[in-house]
Parts: C-alpha cells; structure tokens; sequence
C-alpha cells in the first residue's frame, strides 16, 4: 500500500502530533469535539523527512494526495480551487511537533490571481467587497513573494508606505479598493523585476510552492538556532496544514485576534488577548495598527464573543493546560484557527501547574512534569524589565553562558572591575577570554562578556558556579585589551560605557536596560517539595567556597559532588605562597610552602562542612597544570623572587619550563600529586583535621569526607596517589585519637579510565564522571576552543547541540555506562554520580536517572532544574513503565484470546477429522462388505460351473 501522507482533520486526533505535528493535531481534535474549524488537511511530518530525502523536492505521490485532499476539502466547503464562479483559497502553514512561534513560514489567501479576482468582484458588486478582494490579493502577494520565492518584505513595504504618503492616510485600512488594486499591480511588477519572472497564476503550482517554502522553512536559520536552544531534533521535520480562508478582513463585521486562557507572564487565571476588526492574522503580531483588548470583542461581536469564551472553557477542560488560541470572525462567526499549550513565563509555569492541580485539572506529578525545568533557571537571577528590553535592539550575541541580567560600565581587567565596584559603580567585566585570576573581579562586576569561549569556558563555568550573568564567545566583538576599547556592530565602546547583556538570550545591548530583582513565588516550593518526592536522583552541587554552598543548600543541594580547590588557592595572600612551592627547587622547600596555605585549605574545608551540615562533601584534589598560577606581571615576578631569594631570571626561567604546547593533556590533575606527593599530603591533612574539628563539634552530623583524585587513565596511578592519601588521613586520625571514615574516590574523565573501570573500581570508593574533560577528549575537541567551529558543524548539520553543554549520550554516554557496568560488580557498594557541566543539564539529568547514577552535581543556580529534571525523569520513567506493563497485559490477553480461538478451532478441526475418518472407515467397511459379497458370490458362481 503507499504511504498516506495526507490526513483530512476528520482523520486524526490530539494523540498523532508526531505525524501531524502540534498544530494539525490540534486541528484535528478540535473539529473532533465539535469546534468551528474550516475543514482542510495535514500534510505529515514524514512528508517533511521525505522531502529532505529527495533532494528538497515534493514527490509525485505527496502531491498527489495532497490535491486529493483538496478535492475533499472543495467537496465539504463548496467552494473550488481556482474556479472562477465559487473560488475557494486556502492557506498554508508549518507545524512542528513541539510549537515553535514564529521560526517557520505562513502562507495566506493562496489561490487567487487575476482571473479570480476578477470574477470574485463581478460575483459582488459591493464595493467594500472589492476592496477586501484587492486587499486579499495584494497581500497574498506580497507573503508569497516574501516567504516562497525569498523576495524581502522591505520592497512591499515601501510600496506600501510610498502608497499611504501619497494618499495621505496613516493605516492600511484607510487605503481603497482603487488604491489596494494599484498597489497588487505594483507588488507584481515589483515580483518580476527581482525575479525576472511573472508571478505564478496557477493555483495549484502556488499551493506546489508554498507547501515546499515550508517544508523548507524547517532548515531556515532561525529554526535552527530555536531548535538547538529548544533540544528539538532536526529529524523531526514539520507538517503542513492547508485550511480554507476565513476572512477576518472581509468587513467591519469581521476580525481577527490572538488569546491565552490565562496570562502566560503571570499565569493569572484570565483570559488575555488581543482583537483587531477587519484584520488578517499577521496583522495582529505585525503591529501595524494597534489591537483592542480581547474584551472588547465583547461589545463588537457579542454572540462570537460568547461563544469564543464556551471554547475556551472546552478547550481548557479538554486539554487540561492554558491555551494559546488563534481565531478569525468572518461575518459576526467565529472560526478556531489553532489552538496549543500556551508557551509562559516561568513564574506563570509554576501558578499554573499549582492551579491546575487546585482546580482537578492534574496530579502533582503531572503538574511536575509540565514544567520545562530550563525555565526555572531565569527565576533565580536579575531579570531585565519586560518592557525595556521589548524596546531595545540587541547589538550582537554571544553564547548565553550563565543566564540572569546585567547592566553596568565596561571594564576591560578585573583589578579595575574590583576598583569600579568597590567605589559603588556597577560594571560589566569584557574581556578577550578569562583565567582563573580574574575570578576576584568576576565577582565584582554584575556581568561578564567575553570575545572567546565556549559553554564550558573558564568564564561560563565559573559564573554559572556564582550564578552570575556571563555572555560568552561573542566573535563579533573586535578586542582592543590595551586601549581599554572594542568595536560591535559598528559601535566603539570604552571604559565606562554602559552596556547590558542577557545571559540567558545571550543578547548584548547598548546603554543601560533596567533590571529586576529575581523573586521566587510560592509555587516553586510546591513544585520543588513535589518533584522531590517523586525523584530518584540525588542533586548535589559544584561549590569551591562556603558561599555557594550555603546558596546551593538553600536551593535543595544535598551535598557537595565537586569542589575545585584550586580555586581557593587564588585569593592574594594564599597564591604568593603557592607561587612560593612551584618555584620550589627540593621537596623540603616545597613543603615549607605547602605549609603556609595548609591552615588556609583548613579553614575553607571546615566552612564546608559547616555549611553541608553532615551531607557529603566531594573534595577534589588540585586539577589544573601549575603555569595557571605563575606570576605574570613583572611586579609579580619580582614579589617571588624576593621570597623565594632568586633572581628574576632564575624565576622567569622557572616559569618558561612550566610552559606546555597543550596544557589541558599536560602536567595537570593526579599527575601534580605524582610528580609533587606533598601537595596530595597537604590537601589530605586539610580535609582530615577540618573533617575532625567539625564532627567534634557536631556528633550528630555524618562527617565523611569524600576525597575524589582528578584525571586517572590507570588504575596504577590511583593505587599509588591513594596510598599517600590513605598513609596521610590515618597519620591524622590516629594523632587525634579519633575515629573518622573517610572514603576515597575517582573521577572518571579520561577515555582510558572508563575503559578500564573494573581494574579502577578495585581502588574508588566512589566514581564521578567529569564530563567536561571525557567530552573534550573522547572528542578530541577543545574544551575552550571547540566554539570557533561548532557553528560550521551546526550549519552542516554534523551536529545538533554542543556537547559540552548536552551530553553526548552515544559516545560518551555509552563511556559512562561501560563505567558502570564494569564497575559495579568488582565493587557492588561503588557509588557514583556526575560533577561535568552536564549535570545541571535537564537531557543529561534524564539519562543520568536512566543508566542508574547515585547523583548529579551541578551549579547552586541549576541545582532546582537538576531536581526537577531527576523528578520528570523518573516520572517519565513510571509512565513508560506503567504504559509497558499494560501493553504485556494486552499482548497476554490478546494471545491468550488468540490461543482460545486456536484450540476451539482446532476441536472443530479434529472434530470434522474424526468425522471424516468415521465416514472414511464407514465407507471402507462398506467396500469391504461389498467386496466380501462380490467374492462370495463369484465363488458360487464359480462351484456352480
Ligand atoms: C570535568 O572535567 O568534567 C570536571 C568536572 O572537572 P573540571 O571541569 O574542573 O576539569
Ligand atoms: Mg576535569
């Protein structure tokens, strides 16, 4: 049988929004419960697939089916396709699976051209007809020269402002039948002249190209860009939907208008809309004349009106979400154009999911799993003031690092960022890239902005760890470092300008936008309790000092999965005595060094357990190779060489040493504590004794320090760094005359490491994957470099999404589930978890939840969208259960049923064997008698002769 690639919206139902995508669904369901909808047809997603796979072409038999649909859609509407006594026009628009507003193309009032025109006005001689009749056209061309064939908007808007000056009106509305019929023949001329060709009178070559303008629609660069930021596979495709025209631009008896069931900023139980009289959809979001509020529609349409708020109370209790609706009045009726859970706000998310559930609309669970857990990270930053940022016109954009809102002066260096703020001065830090040194002046400023960078570049990592606003990579921006200046957009910024920048969007404006304060509602307590009921996972946090991690308790963190100490080595007094031990010559000298930042880690690990209140505490030994922390300044190297009574050419050539062609794989992670045991010693005295003083102080908390060894590829190499760590903590624990249990682990970030899991898992009491560094190097890519050319493989299509920011499930996740499966049976009570970036990320929760992590550990400000995304994912997982479990019951039903049939037939079957036997063997006897008899006879006969 061919395909069916065509469904009439009698055919289907809400259920098949992967063949008919949202909005055919939609449609579908509507007309099948009974609402005003003008009865056309879907084109299937599939089609979409197989248009790519053509080579961008509509096969024979996709349109084929497509003019069947037609002849069905004449048939139910009583109308015709390009005739000339009833004509019927339709329009044409893309639907994806997931909604996504405004990215694809709509074609509208297809099917007309000169000869319908024609007779469309000799049908009706009205004269406000003939002029809705010219308005229809010259629309209709200016959207399909616009969205088919490419021409830019830009000619026909001029034609029709040149229009309106030379009449001396200021709407479009005000414009005649005279005037539209002018501007139609000028919008024509104006077709040919860019395409060197006439505009296409044939309507169903029209209906040919508009179905593939949206069919091509789904590769255009802003779906691209929406469907990576939205986790929607390009495989996906879109449907198309043809429906006949209603006319909201017939009269002044007609309109049309856009509503939400409730408000999608606030999610206030009330209908928003917006209303415009004799109007065709676009015109409504265009902004060309201003809409009336949707109340209003009350007076002008009473009984549509009516009728409009029983749908909206249907559509409401059908679907059990807030609905984002579009209809048109033709004539005093109303007609549902599209009707789709309404996109909103996460504050609006969170009041509606919780009415939802007052009201008996949904469970907890379901409210749970309606909310996109990427929103509730906006809930938790500055935000810019809605209406302000509507009015601005972004610059330029980068990547939206770490999200949340920052407005304030340039600066181009830390110390001045320190400096400026220090003075009350809010800034915004732009640098070329970041180093860890910046961090103090990161800290300082409302915002960062780099030229370079990617998702998991210094610069974003460590401002999603402040959950502060950071734009990262923003290749635009032409760096001038040294004169304190740099050129975006054409426009040259110096110190102290002002600038603001959307880390979320990762948007960059000129000037000041003004911000507010993030405020969490009610709900998300409600929302957060639910999901932590239903969750598996545990959510830990990504915290280097007691600040963070009192913010990430704050936000339900249940531990600590990474703490980065070299980050702590950075404050001023800390990094001139640890400059002091890289430029040590013998171990004695180096431990001297180690000696003095020794009470220093101490402290900050105390504070850590502090602020844990007896959860765990991953601590994770220095990582980073040590040239990150030489002086660079000749100031600096100066200050060194005096302490260490050196030359400064002895420390510079110290310095030149430690210089790597590549870092990243270079002397850096458990390879430091090989090379230099004592830093391993230090680190682990500091973790025991803070370890000891805490759980002296609170007994009632379980203090068990968790000391995670970075960057293992043998298990040889974690054999002999736990020694010393084990030799260290005992020492210690024994001179306190303590008892303290203690556990050590590993991080599971090198290809090798996950290969040779079983040997690892002999010597880790604990794995955590660092999936920033097995990304980077199952990759093979870059971790702060891979951002120059992932644009070129998004734009080829070789990827979807970067893989620093979403796991890699194929490849490096089948790593981690080689870890697991080879680890586990060598140490059943291994428990193991993830601290990459990834884990905050709601995809990379859900298969974390999947192949069966303890944990993730993320950022303290993606700490709720880690728990709710471990809840959803354990929800889905319940579901696809339950949804398995019923299906095994059917097929046990089923078959047993088909079993029952066999044998009753089987009986039958025997039954009529054994009859036919029994007539078989009567039959037989039969012959055998009357053989018997033959014989006998033939015998007497025989004696007788
Ligand atoms: C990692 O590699 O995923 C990790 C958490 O370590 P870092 O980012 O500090 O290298
Ligand atoms: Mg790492």
């Amino acid at each position: 049988m061919a395909n069916k690639w065509v469904y009439m919206f009698s055919e289907g139902n809400m259920t098949m929004r992967n063949l008919l995508g949202g909005k055919g669904a939609n449609l579908a369901e509507m007309t099948s419960i009974g609402l005003p909808v003008p009865q056309g047809f879907t084109i299937t997603t599939e089609a979409c697939t197989q248009y790519y796979e053509d080579g961008r072409k509509i096969n024979d038999e996709i349109m084929a089916q497509a003019m069947e649909g037609v002849k069905k859609m004449e048939e139910i509407n009583g109308k015709k396709f390009g005739d000339l006594q009833n004509p019927l026009l339709v329009s044409v628009r893309s639907g994806a699976r997931a909604s996504m507003p405004g990215m694809m193309d709509t074609i509208l009032n297809l099917g007309l051209n000169d000869d319908v025109v024609a007779a469309m006005i000799k049908g009706n001689p009205d004269p406000a007809f003939e002029r809705f009749v010219y308005d229809s056209y010259r629309r209709f061309i200016q959207m399909f020269s616009d969205v088919v064939m490419e021409v830019g908007k830009k000619y026909f808007e001029q034609l029709i402002d040149e229009m309106k000056e030379k009449k001396g009106v200021k709407f479009d509305v005000d414009l005649t039948a005279a005037d539209l019929k002018e501007l139609a023949e000028q919008f024509k001329a104006e077709y040919k002249k860019q395409l060197g060709k006439d505009f296409p009178s044939d309507p169903v070559e029209q209906l040919k190209l508009a179905i593939e303008a949206v069919f091509r629609s789904w590769d255009n660069p802003r779906a691209n860009v929406y469907r990576r930021d939205n986790d929607i596979p390009y495989s996906w495709g879109t449907a198309v939907n043809v429906m006949p025209m209603v006319f909201g631009n017939l009269n002044n008896e007609s309109g049309t208008g856009v509503a939400f069931t409730r408000d999608p900023a606030t999610g206030e139980n009330k209908l928003m809309g917006e209303f415009l009289i004799n109007a065709q959809g676009e015109d409504v979001v265009a902004g060309v004349r201003t809409p009336m509020p949707i109340a209003q529609m009350e007076k002008e349409f009473p009984e549509a009106y009516a009728e409009f708020i029983k749908v909206c109370e249907t559509l409401e209790n059908h679907y059990h979400d807030m609905q984002d609706m579009e209809f048109t009045v033709e004539n005093k009726k109303l007609y549902m154009l599209q009707c789709r859970n309404g996109k909103r706000t996460a504050p609006a998310a969170l009041k509606i999911a919780c009415d939802l559930v007052d009201e008996g609309h949904k469970t907890p669970e379901e409210a749970v799993a309606m909310i996109d857990p990427r929103n509730l990270d906006t809930l938790l930053h500055p935000q810019f003031d809605a209406a302000a940022l509507k009015a601005a016109t972004p610059l330029g954009k980068g990547l939206g690092a770490s999200p949340g809102a920052a407005c304030g002066k340039v600066v181009f260096t830390a110390d001045d960022a320190v400096e400026w703020a220090a003075r009350g001065e809010k800034v915004v830090l732009v640098r070329l890239e970041t180093s860890p040194e910046d961090i103090t002046g990161m800290k300082a400023a409302q915002g960062i902005l780099t030229v370079r960078g990617g998702m998991t570049s210094h610069a974003a990592v460590v401002a999603r760890g402040m959950g502060e606003c950071c734009v990262s990579g923003c290749g635009d921006i032409n760096m001038d470092e040294e004169n304190k200046k740099f050129t975006l957009a054409g426009k040259e910024f110096h110190e102290g300008d002002f600038i603001s920048i959307d880390g979320t969007t990762g948007n960059i404006y000129d000037g000041q936008i003004a911000t507010v304060d993030a405020k969490i509602a009610g709900e998300f307590g409600r929302i957060m309790a639910w999901a932590d009921e239903f969750r598996r996972l545990k959510v830990r946090t990504n915290a280097d000092t007691p600040a963070d991690a009192k913010k990430a308790r704050e936000l339900g963190a249940e531990g600590i999965g990474l703490c980065r100490t070299e980050h702590m080595f950075f404050e001023e007094d800390r990094i001139a005595a640890f400059r002091e031990m890289i430029c040590s010559d013998t171990v004695e000298e180096r431990e001297a060094a180690l000696e003095k930042i020794l009470p220093y880690q101490q402290n900050d690990f105390k504070q850590l357990y502090e602020a844990l209140e007896g959860c765990p505490v991953t601590i994770r030994f220095l990582d980073p190779p040590l040239h990150e922390f030489v002086p660079t300044t000749e100031d600096e190297i100066k200050k060194l060489a005096d302490a260490k009574h050196k030359s400064v050419e002895e420390i510079k050539a110290i310095i030149n040493s430690l210089h790597e062609f590549n870092p990243m794989m270079g002397h850096r992670g458990c390879r430091l504590a090989v090379t230099y045991p004592e830093i391993a010693k230090m680190q682990t005295k500091a973790v025991i004794r803070a370890a000891l003083e805490v759980q002296k102080a609170h007994a009632d908390w379980n203090v068990k320090p968790e000391i995670m060894i970075p960057l293992v590829c043998e298990v040889k190499e974690l054999k002999y760094v736990k020694q010393i760590v084990v030799e260290t903590a005992d020492a210690e624990i024994a001179a306190a005359g303590a008892k303290l249990e203690y556990e050590v682990g590993t991080m599971i970030e090198i290809p090798r490491a996950a290969l040779t899991a079983d040997e690892i898992a002999k010597e880790a009491d604990f794995f955590c994957f660092g999936t920033n560094d097995l990304t980077q190097m199952t990759f093979g890519f870059s971790r702060d470099d891979a951002g120059k050319f992932l644009n070129a493989y998004y734009d080829t299509k070789i990827f979807e999404n970067d893989p620093f920011a979403k796991l890699d499930q194929t490849g490096v996740g089948k790593l981690m589930e080689m870890s697991l499966k080879l680890g586990k049976p060598v140490n059943p009570s291994l428990h193991v978890g993830i601290c990459g970036e990834h884990g905050g990320d709601p995809s990379s929760v859900e298969f974390c939840h999947k192949i069966g992590l303890d944990y993730v550990s993320c950022s303290p400000f993606r700490v709720p969208v880690a728990r709710l995304a471990a809840a959803q994912a354990a929800i889905a997982e319940k579901a696809a259960k339950a949804n398995c479990d019923c299906k095994k019951s059917v097929v046990d039903d089923e078959t047993k049923e088909k079993l029952k049939e066999a044998a009753e037939k089987a009986q039958v079957l025997a039954k009529d064997l054994a009859d036919a036997s029994a007539e078989v063997a009567k039959a037989g006897l039969a012959g055998l008698k009357a053989g018997i008899e033959e014989a006998k006879r033939a015998y007497n006969e025989n004696k007788k002769n």
